[in-house]
């Protein structure tokens, strides 16, 4: 039952405090809460939308869960509270920010929860981590895999690769 669990792909960043420090600890949070199956390389990634900010430090995760996704929403948002992620705008600079990017095949439009994530192909700090891991994943509603949309994305914000993530 575990092993057929929808695919679930979720998006860390930070950019305040200690940024990498605190993508370890999410990702240390995140294997309790679901399998994780593979983390791609951390990367340094400049602000999108706001930029008079730090830059960021992001990756992307591939994870099997057999929550409803409200659950895992609910489930992410308490990480991001429990360590100290402040609400205040999108596009804010953050202690840690955890975007549910898909989960399987599901299309949800909620009032909390958009799925998949309706920005991920627009954004570099999304889809060279994902490339990265898993270039056939295949957007649910574009029909494109990932490979394919950072082929078309056009020009993005720079993002660049620092290191593996163990
Ligand atoms: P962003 O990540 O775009 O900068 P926030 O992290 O501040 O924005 O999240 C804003 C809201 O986005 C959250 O309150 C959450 O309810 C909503 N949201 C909608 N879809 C998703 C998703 N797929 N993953 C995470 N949050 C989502
Ligand atoms: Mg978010």
């Amino acid at each position: 039952m575990y092993s057929t669990a929808p695919l679930v792909v979720l998006g860390l960043g930070a950019n305040l405090g200690d940024p990498v420090g605190q993508l370890r600890e999410a990702v240390r949070r995140l294997r309790e809460l679901l399998r994780v199956e593979a983390i791609s390389s951390l990367y340094r990634t400049a602000p999108v939308g706001y930029a008079e900010q730090p830059d960021f430090y992001n990756l992307v995760c591939l994870a099997r869960s057999a929550l409803e996704p409200a659950a895992l929403l609910a489930e992410t948002q308490r990480i991001e509270r429990e360590m100290g992620r402040e609400r205040s705008f999108r596009n804010a600079p953050r202690a840690i920010d955890l975007d549910i990017l898909a989960m399987g095949d599901m299309v949800v439009d909620a009032a909390g929860l958009t799925l998949p994530h309706p920005r991920l192909h627009e954004r570099g700090f999304v889809l060279v981590p994902l490339a990265e891991i898993a270039p056939g994943w295949r957007h649910p509603i574009l029909r494109r895999t990932a490979a394919e949309l950072l082929a078309d994305a056009g020009e993005l914000e720079r993002v660049e690769r620092i290191q593996a993530f163990d």
